[in-house]
């Protein structure tokens, strides 16, 4: 779906502000000879925006307006460097609210509902997002920010919450305790809203059936507001995206061309009408693709696949580029193994070639030797590279509240 003629306005008038207010990009920009787009081509003739350049901004030189139109701050970390700070205005927190209370009710939640927020408060766009979509819904909020699973489960079970906000990961963990502690009889749970990563099958069905729930991803990235952008609808068939807020496109991460709707790439985000911080076409380093046809809910956002995982996760191994999400199909083929893995990647010099080392969680009901034996072969046959495989216990690797990192790539150290 190419950028329309409101979007290109949008853009412009995006455009007209940043030049003005003389920050980051508007020094990109003039060098870049950009002023104005007039068409989808000279759209994407824009250059991208990355993490890595809000860095050299830091700490606010995306910021796109006078110091006393701007409200609140957020930060996101990253794994290394200088924190990106996103500055915003009240209309910014406003537009973002909206957002965020119209993905509770595509998921059909109500302002009857009680919402746990168990993701994190603070710098950090993630609690503080789902505590001002469940306000302006009507609903009440419950907010618990992350950990403290003891007072998690108290809560849960005597204010009756019909809706759990969590990562993949807490929600796993909650759903182990609750299953531990056999609890299941006395939640109220019918929904989980779950900030959308990579995450397997198995474990959906698990947190699902654990629970007793429905579950919603729900999408977002610090730079770009925050999770709220998007959500799956009941069909659950791919999220949808909010067009009159943000121009979605998909770009191969490699030779960064535009893909046509249907194929695997880079979700790249531009913010049509952000304040404090525009940012046009900024890589996200999420791996999905848009859904061409209408979705049978009849709503006209444009819909992305569940997140695949990330380009950073991409990796290349003798040539080839593989994706996190062809590891989880490997690893979902195997019994008594979890979805959780980590992959490390190295050059062996003294023979010149790559030596990619797997490790996977399995149950201790299986025998670690013939599962790792049993992966290897998998990895063979379908992937066509020979790991080395290690198994260790399930719940050994990290399960992060943000989202998780499962590749390094040694090879330049
Ligand atoms: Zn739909």
């Amino acid at each position: 779906m190419k950028i329309n003629e409101k979007q290109l306005e949008l853009v412009n008038k995006q455009l007209r502000r940043i030049m003005e207010s003389g920050n980051y990009y508007s020094e990109v920009y003039r060098k870049a000879g950009i002023t104005e787009v007039t068409s989808p081509e000279e759209f994407e003739k824009i250059p991208f925006t990355d993490k890595a350049d809000l860095r050299n901004a830091y700490p606010l030189g995306i910021q796109a307006v006078p110091d006393e139109e701007v409200v609140r701050i957020h930060s996101s970390s990253g794994t290394t460097g200088k924190p990106v700070i996103i500055p915003y205005t009240a209309k910014d927190v406003e537009d973002w609210a909206t957002m965020f209370a119209r993905c509770y009710e595509i998921a059909g939640i109500t302002s009857r509902d009680r919402i746990q927020i168990t993701p994190g408060y603070g710098l950090w766009t993630a609690g503080i997002g789902f505590q001002a979509g469940c306000e302006k819904l009507g609903a009440m909020a419950i907010p618990m920010g992350p950990g403290n699973t003891e007072k998690q489960l108290q809560m849960m079970v005597d204010l009756k919450s019909t809706v759990i906000c969590a990562t993949s990961s807490y929600a796993l963990l909650l759903a182990e305790e609750i299953n531990k502690r056999g609890l299941k009889n006395e939640i109220s749970l019918k929904k989980g809203v779950i900030g959308s990563e990579r995450w397997s099958e198995a474990k959906r069905n698990y947190i699902a059936n654990e629970l007793g729930i429905e579950l919603y991803d729900i999408y977002g990235l610090t730079e770009i507001y925050g999770p709220g952008i998007g959500i799956n609808c009941p069909g659950h068939t791919g999220m949808h995206i909010f067009d009159d807020y943000l121009y979605t496109e998909i770009i191969d991460p490699v030779t960064l061309e535009v893909l046509p709707d249907g194929e695997e790439g880079e979700i790249v985000i531009t913010t049509l009408v952000k304040e404090g911080a525009p940012l046009i076409r900024f890589r996200t380093h999420d791996l999905s693709r848009i859904i061409p046809e209408e979705c049978s809910c009849g709503r006209h956002y444009p819909r992305l696949a569940t997140i695949k995982g990330r380009s950073d996760d991409m990796f290349k191994v003798h040539g080839v580029n593989m994706f996190p999400s062809q590891v989880e199909e490997v690893l979902g083929l195997v019994d008594g193994v979890s979805s959780e893995y980590k992959i490390d990647i190295a050059h062996d010099e003294s023979r010149n070639r790559d030596i990619i080392m797997v490790t996977a969680e399995a149950e201790g009901r299986v025998d670690f030797a013939s599962t790792a034996e049993e992966i290897k072969k998998l990895f063979k046959s379908r992937l066509n590279v020979t790991p080395k495989v290690t198994i260790v216990s399930i719940n050994t690797l990290p399960r992060s509240e943000k989202k998780t990192r499962r590749v390094f790539d040694h090879r330049g150290d």
